[in-house]
């Protein structure tokens, strides 16, 4: 039984598969599959951008595809980067380059610094048909400074105020738990337990 994670964003993928575990599904990431195809995030929503990445890839490898779609989303900034979080400072923006965005940005802001991470999740089946999505966020935030190296993205300046650090200070344990990514994989977690009655590779 095999899930197949519509990504190929590294961080995306160790979350992910330790988010699965508890499910015993063995899931794999494109990285590795031949047949899989780059989707174009075109779509105006988190979630229209998660279900284009689900069901066109499901389509292409004829295989039951989870792919989730996030961002994050400042208050200050009316909403952005939102969807356009990976490339904000580019196409192919690397973390650096858009975290520096993020803190020139906030300097016009020193005082309004909410923010909350979003992320969107849609199951597609080998066919293309949606079967289930979900959704969850993660509130806190932007620092006026990078601090810690865990996670990844925006993580080193995205503050949890409960925890009085960013995630880049907290353990993978605890992002693991609160995080928008764990927070919308539990809410489909009652769908993939019933999917590991099926086969997932058709
Ligand atoms: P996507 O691959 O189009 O969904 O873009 C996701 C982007 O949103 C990432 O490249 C990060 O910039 C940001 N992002 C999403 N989730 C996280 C997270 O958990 N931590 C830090 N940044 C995140």
């Amino acid at each position: 039984m095999e899930l197949v994670l519509g990504t190929r964003n590294s961080g995306k993928i160790s979350e992910l598969k330790e988010l699965c575990r508890p499910l015993g599904i063995q899931v794999c990431s494109l990285e590795h599959l031949s047949k899989a195809i780059h989707v174009e995030e075109i779509g105006a929503s988190f979630l229209e951008n998660a279900t284009l990445k689900a069901v066109l890839q499901a389509k292409a490898l004829g295989r039951f595809v989870l792919a989730e779609d996030s961002g994050l989303v400042v208050d200050s900034l009316n909403g952005e980067p939102g969807i356009y979080s990976a490339r904000w400072s580019g196409e192919h923006a690397s973390d650096s380059e858009n975290n520096r965005t993020l803190l020139s940005r906030m300097k016009e802001f020193p005082h309004e610094r909410c923010a909350h991470y979003e992320c969107h999740a849609v199951l597609s089946d080998p066919s293309g048909n949606v079967v289930a999505h979900s959704s969850g966020s993660c509130h806190g935030d932007i620092a006026t400074s990078l601090r810690g190296i865990a996670g990844f993205g925006y993580d080193p300046l995205f503050i949890i105020r409960e925890y009085h650090s960013t995630f880049g200070e907290l353990s993978d344990m605890v992002k693991s738990v609160i995080s928008h990514r764990a927070r919308a994989m539990r809410a489909l977690l009652p769908v993939l337990e019933n999917l590991t009655q099926i086969s997932f590779k058709q």
